[in-house]
């Protein structure tokens, strides 16, 4: 038996971490966006990586609202794929994650 509460608290702390970082992320976006562009390469490189950090951001939040929603519909820790328990080793270390070791991306 999976402990939702437990899984709950740790996807709701880290998905309010990831919405904060993505706003810093957003707020140096626009801070950069004050300065004139003077052609340095390094700063667009910068760009790209914050836009990667951010995409990453959003697709992690995506997959732990999957997981809240999961938790309500009493599907949580069970692999989408196989229908299988996923071991709660593995949803310690990837608590928004949707399948087993062996259905895994
Ligand atoms: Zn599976």
């Amino acid at each position: 038996m999976t402990d939702t509460n437990h899984f709950k608290k740790i996807l709701t702390e880290r998905r309010d971490y990831l919405t904060d970082k993505s706003e810093d992320i957003e707020d140096q976006f626009e801070k950069s966006g004050d300065e004139p562009f003077d052609g340095d390469a390094g700063e667009v490189r910068n760009l790209d990586v914050l836009d990667d950090l951010d995409e990453m951001a959003q697709t992690e939040i995506r997959a732990i609202d999957a997981a809240l929603g999961r938790i309500e519909d009493g599907t949580y820790g069970d692999c989408v794929t196989c229908g299988d328990p996923i071991h709660s080793e593995r949803l310690e270390l990837l608590p928004h994650t949707p399948f087993c070791k062996d259905h895994a991306m």
